[in-house]
């Protein structure tokens, strides 16, 4: 049976402060499920635990007092409302969330990318060679890291943040495909999902064009010959943004073929 689209899992609200969209409320987000006949919907705002000491300064998400400021979550009949995080991994390969915030949130998402935070999660001056490296060992940590692995995701791992100035697949292409095979291996083993992403956050809002990023598809195509089950997260920060989210989803689900059994559920 092919994959429906019924979830969302990647959602920033308006205390994002990359969003900064007034009208990015819960509220909004729930009618985004209601209109879109989503199940199962996750709040999952930038976030670094203060119980996680970071030595690479601040600036890398909110606090735990502002991410639960969207709580209570509020509630639709037969829609499932998640409280989860996008959290960050610093240069010490550390994940910002302490024990007791990975036992409260639903979800984690973890986003290995993030290397546009000069200083915090690279040095700024890797090229696409290092980079790669880079994102090999910090798939690594994540895999190794001392987390429910049953609830975690794999943030938008083909971005574009991989390389600010560069192209995406300049890195992604320097990882062997045997290293993605062993990675997404033991993601797959762990029970860690693997976010499908769209281009729905971004600046230049537009329909996602993977035809022309077979690159990226494939990597995907990996990650399910390895047995790896998927979510979607549009990572809208926008209304406008959670207005693309459904039909980028439709047509990722006929590029990589997805099925019913391919999906990662929480
Ligand atoms: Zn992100
Ligand atoms: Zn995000």
């Amino acid at each position: 049976m092919r994959f429906i689209y019924d979830h969302d899992l990647h959602i920033h609200s308006r205390i994002s402060p990359c969003g900064g969209d007034p009208n990015q409320t819960p509220q909004r987000i729930l009618q985004y499920a209601v209109d879109n006949g989503l199940k199962t919907i996750c709040i999952t705002d930038h976030y670094w635990d203060s119980t996680v000491p970071h030595p690479y300064g601040t600036g890398a998400g909110q606090t735990t007092e502002q991410i639960l400021s969207a709580l209570p979550l509020p509630e639709a009949d037969g829609i499932r409302f998640l409280f989860g995080a996008e959290t960050e991994m610093d240069l010490d390969c550390t994940i910002g969330v302490g024990r007791e915030m990975i036992e409260r949130l639903d979800f984690i998402i973890v986003p290995l990318n993030h290397l546009h935070m000069t200083g915090f999660s690279c040095r700024g001056d890797e090229d696409a060679a290092e980079r790669a490296r880079w994102i090999v060992r910090r798939f690594d940590a994540l895999l190794d890291a001392d987390l429910p692995h049953h609830k975690v995701g794999l943030a938008h791992f083909t971005d574009g943040l991989i390389y600010p100035g560069g192209k995406n697949t300049d890195v992604l292409m320097r990882i062997p495909e045997s290293e993605y095979r062993r990675l997404f291996g033991r993601a797959a083993e762990l029970g860690i999902g693997i976010e499908l992403n769209m281009p729905a956050a971004k600046a230049d809002l537009r329909e996602m064009t993977w035809e022309e990023d077979a690159d990226e598809l494939n990597v995907y195509r990996i990650a399910k010959e390895m047995g790896c089950k998927f979510y979607f997260g549009s990572d809208a920060h926008t209304v406008a943004g959670l207005g693309w989210a459904k039909r980028n989803a439709e047509k990722i689900i006929d590029l990589l073929d997805l099925d019913e059994q391919d999906k990662f559920t929480l």
